[in-house]
């Protein structure tokens, strides 16, 4: 049996290490994975990961870079028991209105990043309630409106977005917000949540694992004041290109050079699109 490690399993992203990294964990019910990357990770996460073991997959939200090789791993194991937010679960059943998302989002480039999903049987998907096989979990919207996370009795929070993106060891703390849904108020009451639940450790995506409960909120606190940042430069009107252009100045100011994997990550344009679209929709119903 595979010991889990407490740190990410990489997927090795588009060959990028340090990129997407998922979690594995033993649980009241077995073992278990924390989200399980895309479909065009599948075979790396096989060799990783034996998935003839695994009973439970806890997912954080249904992007693709997340939850995209869900029905893969249910296909390969039907033993295999989803939890997923209420708002996620009809799209894990039938991922046809994310597809589509998706390829507007990506167009034919969206083969080779995430590749498309598998329907995941209705029968093996569950709403992630108020504990799921042990652990504590809880609505977390903001990155997307039906995002979740998940708290073990060690004080591992299974963050996945809802705390940004950080390639670690760098400091620097990306709120990625991409189109659609991002929520900048559900985001700030995320915040206040994750921290008064106290988690000791925060297991990121992307990418690595933020140890001891003064990081913890040294993390949660960056994320939202840039979040902040992002916000106010978009709403007080900057284009895209001077969005990017800021938002690598700051990288490099934080940690020197801008890091090759951004793109991969937390693309700036993504960020820029679902800030506007956050703000125009606001002016709408004002
Ligand atoms: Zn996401």
């Amino acid at each position: 049996m595979i010991e889990p490690s407490g740190q990410p399993i990489d997927l090795h992203h588009q060959g990028a290490q340090g990129v997407i990294g998922v979690y594995r964990l033993e649980t009241d019910d077995g073992s278990a994975l924390f989200d399980c990357g895309p479909a065009t990770c599948f075979d790396r996460l096989r060799e990783q990961v034996d998935v003839g073991e695994l009973r439970h997959l806890l997912l954080s939200h249904i992007h693709l870079d997340h939850a995209g090789a869900a029905g893969l791993l249910v296909r390969e194991n039907p033993q295999i028991q989803v939890h997923v937010s209420e708002i996620g679960l009809p799209h894990v059943v039938d991922p046809s209105r994310l597809i589509a998302s998706a390829r507007r989002l990506y167009g034919d480039t969206l083969d080779t990043l995430f590749g498309e999903p598998t329907p995941v049987p209705a029968e093996n998907v569950h709403v992630a309630g108020h504990r799921e096989i042990g652990l504590v979990s809880f609505p977390t919207p903001g990155h997307a409106s039906h995002h979740v996370c998940y708290l073990d009795e060690e004080g591992t929070l299974y963050a996945g977005d809802a705390c940004g993106v950080r390639l670690l060891p760098a400091r620097h703390v990306l709120p990625h917000a991409p189109p659609p849904d991002v929520d900048l108020d559900a985001w700030e009451r995320t915040f206040d949540d994750i921290l008064k639940h106290q988690p000791e450790r925060l297991a990121l995506i992307h990418f690595g694992v933020v140890e001891d409960l003064e990081q913890v909120a040294e993390h949660v606190g960056r994320a939202r004041d840039y979040l902040r940042v992002w916000s106010g430069r978009v709403k007080r009107g900057m284009t895209e290109d001077e969005f990017i252009g800021a938002a690598r100045h700051d990288y490099e100011g934080a940690e020197g050079a801008c890091d090759e994997r951004l793109p991969l990550v937390a693309p700036f344009e993504q960020s820029y699109a679902g800030l506007a679209r956050y703000w125009r929709k606001r002016h709408e119903v004002a």
